[in-house]
């Protein structure tokens, strides 16, 4: 049975008061704006600690989302993380729900970082993804070096890998906090 946007935000307001009626909001607002309201439903905790480090969400490095995890501090009431890491995760979890890779390095998650961008922004961005190409070396060797390639017609170049999978932090947008 399908989870429902209210058993979200109940389960939300349960745990984290109006904090977590919040970032229910905020799921349903963002799903309403930027993707066309066709997101489902699910899970969100938010966790005091996060299994990878300081990452601020973990959605990130699973083949499957079946929740959103959002780093909390384990003390005080302010998220770690904020507006724009659950857009971030919502992200994935688009790309999950349609099927495609949901991997920071593949088209998919390009495209609808380009696509987001502009739509918030009004500006584009060129994010190609990563590509494998042969170089030559200084003693006349050959390499393989993973480049993401400039634009194909315009030449823009592309945001580096490391820029793409912290969009939107590495593009400087804030989205504020929770
Ligand atoms: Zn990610």
């Amino acid at each position: 049975m399908a989870y429902t946007l209210a058993e979200m935000r109940r389960t939300l307001e349960a745990g984290w008061g109006p904090l977590g009626g919040r970032v229910a909001d905020t799921w349903r607002d963002f799903n309403r704006a930027h993707f066309g309201g066709r997101l489902r439903p699910l899970p969100i905790f938010l966790t005091p600690s996060t299994p990878y480090g300081n990452r601020l969400g973990w959605t990130c490095c699973r083949e499957k989302v079946t929740h959103i995890a959002l780093a909390a501090p384990s003390q005080g009431k302010v998220l770690v993380a904020d507006r724009g890491v659950l857009l971030h995760e919502m992200i994935h979890q688009l790309l999950h729900e349609t099927g495609e890779c949901i991997r920071h390095a593949g088209e998919p998650w390009c495209r609808e970082i380009m696509r987001l961008h502009r739509m918030i922004t009004g500006s584009p961005i060129w994010a190609a993804r990563t590509t494998v190409v042969k170089v030559r070396t200084a003693d006349g060797g050959r390499a393989s070096r993973r480049i993401n390639p400039p634009h194909p017609d315009t030449g823009e170049p592309s945001l580096t890998q490391a820029e793409i999978a912290r969009w939107p932090y590495s593009v400087g947008l804030d989205f504020g906090k929770l």
